[in-house]
């Protein structure tokens, strides 16, 4: 089982093998493997990287991965420029006691959003140095000859 580490942490990030007889786990696209994986910070994710799991367990030595069940190419966006008009993800952090005392631009400064909602996903928001595994856009190139969609 791959496992992940980032600059300047001692602990280690354990991708568990995706869940591979749920049907609500859609395989990776493109033959790409748990292999093809890289850990980037939420800061850090380019668009085009395709998410595949977060980690979202606090732990000391070792965080195991939860894994997206539609893993999406990341659009990597501050949340007062969100293209979704409103998701429920985004609605969460609008209303809610849990982002009430921050102000906008304490919001753009602590979390950053990797996907637009598209029809019934909502925005992926993150903390800005929350681990997350992506495939890079270039290993998903240098695969397919094309961005990943
Ligand atoms: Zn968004
Ligand atoms: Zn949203």
């Amino acid at each position: 089982m791959p496992t992940l580490t980032l600059p300047e942490e001692s602990t280690t990030f354990r991708l568990t093998p995706r869940p591979a007889r749920d049907a609500d786990y859609a395989p990776l696209p493109h033959g790409l493997t748990l292999g093809d994986a890289v850990l980037r910070r939420a800061h850090q994710v380019r668009a085009g990287d395709l998410v595949i799991a977060d980690f979202p367990e606090a732990g000391d030595t070792v965080r195991v991965c939860e894994h997206l069940t539609d893993p999406y190419p990341a659009d990597p966006h501050t949340l007062s420029s969100c293209p979704c008009q409103g998701c429920e993800e985004c609605d969460d952090f609008d209303e809610s006691g849990f982002a009430a005392p921050h102000t906008t631009t304490d919001r753009n400064a602590r979390y950053v959003c990797l996907a637009p909602s598209d029809d019934d996903e909502p925005c992926g928001v993150y903390f800005r140095n929350a681990p997350i595994a992506v495939i890079p856009a270039a290993a998903i190139r240098a695969r397919t000859g094309r961005p990943a969609t």
